[in-house]
This record gives C-alpha cells, structure tokens and sequence, in this order.
C-alpha cells in the first residue's frame, strides 16, 4: 500500500518520461483502443498504471498496489481511477454493494479502457481548455454537475460505445450501472454534451448507447437515486 498527500504527487510525476512506452503496463487487447484514443485527443501518452484500488480517507489518496480489504478504512470514498498531471491511475477493483457489505469485483480489461477514457479526456482538457474547465476540482456528489465531470464523462461514453472501438454494453458486466448512474441523474446534461463529442469528432455511437441505457439496472438507479435524494445531493 502507498499512501500519499494530494501534492506529493505531482513531485514525482513530473519525472515520467511522455513516450509509448508508458503504454507497455496495458492490457494488451486494449493497447490499440488507448492509441486510437490518444490520436484523437490529441496527447501524448501519460504514465498509466493499474493498481488494485484507489481511494480517499481524510484527505489523503491511498493507493493500494494489491488488494487488502481489511485495511479499507469505513469512510473511504473509491475512485474508479484517478489522474494527476501526467499519471493516471485506473483502479483494478470495482467496490460493489451488497446488503451493506463492501464486494470487490475485479474489472475487466474494457472496463479499465472505459474508465482510462474519461481520465485522458481530463488531461486533454487540462491541454487545450484550461480555461473551460480547470476551475475547481470536483469532488463526491459535485461530480453530477461539474463541467469537465460532464465533458469526461461524455468523451468515454461516446468512444466506448462508438464505432471505432468493438465493445458494447455487454462488455461492462460489473461496471454498466455505475457507469449510467451520473448520466441518469443530472438533467440530460452528459447526453447533450454525447452528442456535442461525437459531432465534433464523427463518432457514430448514439445507437449503442441506446442500446446499453436499455440494460442499466433500474433497480440500481432507483435505489441510488433515492440515498442521494435523501442526502441533499440532488
Ligand atoms: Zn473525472
């Protein structure tokens, strides 16, 4: 397990040498997704890594390389993965659920490209919109109404599910729900920034998200919807 403060971080980080190389931590059935990507985007390869989990207890990001859930403090907050500058972490394990006991379930390797997707998005727009988005840094519930949330989460939403890349929604069996939840709950808002993306850059995908809106959990989303209802979230 590494534990470290936010801004420790970064010291580290800007060692890491920006070259495709960084790409050879990556499944390999991904590594021309994550290229076709980067292309795209616009931005040199980041250092990626795939640690077990990620998450934050008292301000601080703990990174645990292998998994040990007895030392996963009670009011740790996951992340699905997690960039700072030229680092991106993407999370192994997805934490699940289920009658208030916490599950892992380990992710498959489209639905660590899915959740790498959005993190790339964040260092395109930390690239080229500084301006637009690196206002604040979003955090818990914030997440449903920030903007470069929003726009990241469009971005991996409108490749994933493009016609540039061969998954679908039954490549996400542990992720799905989560990862319609935020897009479900915010008014519309990741939709029409969907089809803002894949206008500009000639994604066709709007059948496939169609398609894999139909096979989100309800159940799920309604439970979900209901716990942050009654906190004030939204
Ligand atoms: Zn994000």
């Amino acid at each position: 397990m590494i534990k470290f403060l936010k801004r420790f971080i970064s010291d580290s980080v800007n060692k890491g040498k920006i070259n495709q190389n960084n790409l050879d931590s990556s499944p390999v059935d991904i590594k021309n997704h994550i290229l076709l990507a980067l292309k795209l985007l616009k931005i040199d390869c980041p250092i990626i890594e795939y640690p077990a989990l990620i998450f934050e207890s008292r301000n601080q990001v703990v990174v645990q390389k292998k998994i040990d859930k007895q030392t996963v403090p009670q009011d740790a907050s996951f992340y699905g993965a997690y960039q700072l500058n030229n680092l991106v972490l993407v999370a192994k394990y997805t934490p699940t659920f289920v009658n208030n006991k916490i599950d892992m379930v380990e992710k498959n390797n489209a639905e660590l490209f899915f959740f790498l997707l959005h993190e790339l998005r964040h260092i395109w727009q930390e690239k080229y919109h500084k301006d637009i988005y690196g206002s604040k840094n979003a955090i818990g519930y914030e997440v449903i109404e920030d903007i470069a949330e929003i726009d990241a989460d469009a971005f991996a939403l409108s490749f994933f599910f493009s016609d540039k890349i061969p998954y679908n929604h039954n490549d996400l069996p542990n992720s799905l729900n989560q990862i319609f939840l935020h897009a479900t709950v915010d008014g519309g808002k990741r939709f029409e920034r969907v089809l803002e993306i894949s206008k500009e850059i000639n994604l066709e995908c709007k059948s496939q998200i169609d398609e894999a809106i139909e096979h989100v959990d309800k159940d799920y989303i309604r439970q979900n919807v209901f716990i942050m209802k009654l906190n004030g979230y939204i």
